[in-house]
């Protein structure tokens, strides 16, 4: 009796802050020297590429449902997410750029919430904003655009050209006036359209990195492939905004999608290529690391983190 009581706490104290133990183990478990300090930036190797994974931001959400369950029954969504042992009403929202260093240019795919978070998880990975040579903006939404500037308006990353889909400026910079969206492209990323090269399916960043369509989430939201040294890394963006509900049921809408018919089909066919060939991702909105591969699980995927090892 004694013995399941004690069980019990034990397992009530975990679901009642899952979030909270996730964050907190890696955060010290990276500390270094005598004091231990929380660490926003986490190194993996892809060949000869040094890739960086920065925590910006993260913030807990309530709503889970109304925003990844997009046409799911509530039985099958709280279903999902007791298989998964999470919360079928809150999640935490991770923001996570990537620093990929090819060995001659610090290639850096969007920018995080603002100037702030993306500057301290650089510092973190030993890197100032004016060491950046390429920023790529995988899509416009102000949690990939936000870090471009800092407070007074200046651009945050001083040194860097741009790279970003025709498409998506395009769209964006079409809106009409007084549209939030339109607006805040116009302000914070119009500004830098000299420097910006627009890429098409299929164009190259640098060597070994190249833009692949993933359309939906926004008209011209683009992933991209890291190869180096006969190794592969997917950078997935928005793809999939939550770890678990876009991965087990791609078809579910998910509220931040702009066409999601589109944005479903999108995730199925990498999803499914990802899986297939084992290659690993880093997405935007994963836990971090936010690294990790993906597995068939049923009908749909499962995403499997990257614990300890390393890749590549
Ligand atoms: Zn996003």
């Amino acid at each position: 009796m004694t013995l399941n009581l004690t069980r019990r706490a034990a397992i009530a104290g975990v679901t009642a802050a899952p979030i909270a133990a996730a964050v907190a183990s890696p955060l010290q478990a990276a500390g270094h020297g005598d004091a231990p300090k929380p660490m926003h930036a986490r190194a993996f190797n892809v060949g000869d590429y040094t890739v960086h994974s920065l925590l910006a931001g993260t913030t807990p959400r309530d709503g889970v449902q109304a925003i990844f369950g997009g046409g799911a029954t509530d039985e099958a969504f709280a279903e999902v997410a007791a298989e998964n042992f999470i919360s079928h009403d809150n999640a935490q929202f991770y923001f996570t750029p990537t620093l990929v260093d090819t060995g001659s240019e610090k290639i850096l795919f969007d920018t995080g919430l603002n100037a702030g978070g993306i500057t301290a998880a650089l510092a973190d990975a030993g890197v100032v904003p004016e060491d950046i040579d390429v920023v790529v903006l995988t899509h416009m939404h102000g949690d990939h655009i936000g870090g471009m500037t800092t407070e007074d308006g200046s651009a945050t990353f001083a040194n860097a050209r741009y790279v970003t889909a025709a498409r998506e400026y395009d769209h964006w910079t079409g809106l009409p006036e007084g549209n939030g969206g339109g607006d805040r492209v116009r302000a914070t990323v119009s500004p830098q359209a000299g420097k910006m090269t627009f890429i098409e399916d299929g164009g190259t960043v640098a060597s070994g990195v190249t833009g692949l369509a993933a359309f939906g989430h926004t008209p011209g939201h683009m992933i991209y492939m890291i190869e180096s040294g006969g190794h592969q890394l997917l950078l997935t963006a928005d793809l999939a905004n939550h770890y678990v509900f876009p991965f087990a049921h791609p078809e579910w809408q998910t509220s931040f999608d702009t066409d999601k018919d589109a944005a479903s089909a999108s995730r199925r066919r990498v999803l499914e290529m990802l899986a297939d060939s084992r290659v690993p991702m880093i997405g935007y909105h994963m836990p971090f690391p936010a690294a990790g591969f993906v597995e068939h699980r049923g009908e749909g995927f499962r995403f499997v983190p990257v614990s300890y090892q390393m890749m590549g």
